[in-house]
């Protein structure tokens, strides 16, 4: 298999106010120029209320770092209170959107027809998306993970045009794992990475990158990137701390092209 260039994403969650997302920001700044990174796309994902602030600090500066949105509403415009668009997005220069966060499905009601909608919606603007898997305990316990996931990913990405392909990557981010400091195995994630870029491969989608999340550190992100064989990973709790996150982004940047 062709090793695909790495891909971060720290998705900063309800945390972080305006003035400590530009501090955060800054501070990757300074630690990128001071040790630049080769090989691997970095990403950071604000809430909505910093993303103006994000992007800008991040084209004034030149940080060598994208912007994503955590979510978004499918719909073009309209009634739709306290919601956001993608063309708003667009126009703050977010390039980047996750869509259906297990945190969004369970506490948001984000069925697996609202993510193929507002994954059709992203992908027709032409701006990348992350679309987000994974399973719950009792679903791996009762062995029907890798099932579930392939429902998730068909029921999402089925019926898209050639142009959103590329447009397209996938996280796989088991909600035992999430922000409980309990990591996958490796052996755990390259079966999934097996299974999901399988199941990729038979909707045309072979070229996606497939990231992990989960209670990734900087100590297990070698293990997860080589023996776990993923593109990247999707990082919560970690990336809230400039250190912590560049400490990931280094171990893949390292890891890219069997450097390590
Ligand atoms: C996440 O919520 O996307 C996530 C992976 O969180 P954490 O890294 O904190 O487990």
């Amino acid at each position: 298999m062709t090793q695909k260039r790495p891909l971060v994403i720290g998705n900063w969650k309800m945390n972080l106010d305006y003035v400590e997302a530009v501090h955060l920001g800054q501070q990757l700044g300074v630690m990128l120029k001071n040790k630049p990174v080769e090989h691997t796309d970095i990403v950071v994902a604000p809430p909505f209320v910093d993303l103006r602030s994000v992007t800008s600090i991040i084209e004034s500066e030149r940080i060598p770092v994208e912007v994503a949105a955590q979510h978004v509403n499918a719909n073009e415009n309209g009634a739709h209170t306290g919601e956001i668009s993608v063309s708003m997005l667009k126009r703050l220069n977010v390039k980047w959107i996750l869509i259906g966060h297990s945190e969004r499905r369970a506490m948001y009601a984000m069925s697996d027809e609202l993510v193929a909608a507002t994954l059709r919606s992203v992908t027709r603007a032409g701006v990348r998306a992350v679309v987000c898997v994974g399973e719950a305990l009792q679903v791996r316990e009762a062995d029907e993970h890798e099932a579930y996931v392939s429902a998730q990913l068909a029921s999402a990405l089925e019926g898209l045009d050639e142009k959103s392909r590329e447009l397209i990557s996938v996280a796989y981010e088991p909600i035992w794992a999430i922000g409980t400091g309990l990591s996958a195995s490796a052996e755990q994630v390259r079966a999934m990475m097996d299974h999901i870029r399988s199941v990729l491969a038979q909707l045309s989608l072979g070229d996606a990158r497939v990231l992990y999340g989960g209670s990734v550190n900087a100590e297990n992100a070698p293990s997860l990137m080589l023996e776990g064989a993923v593109d990247g990973f999707l990082v919560g709790g970690a990336s809230l701390k400039a250190e912590s996150f560049m400490g990931i982004v280094q171990s893949c940047d390292d890891c890219y092209d069997g450097k390590r």
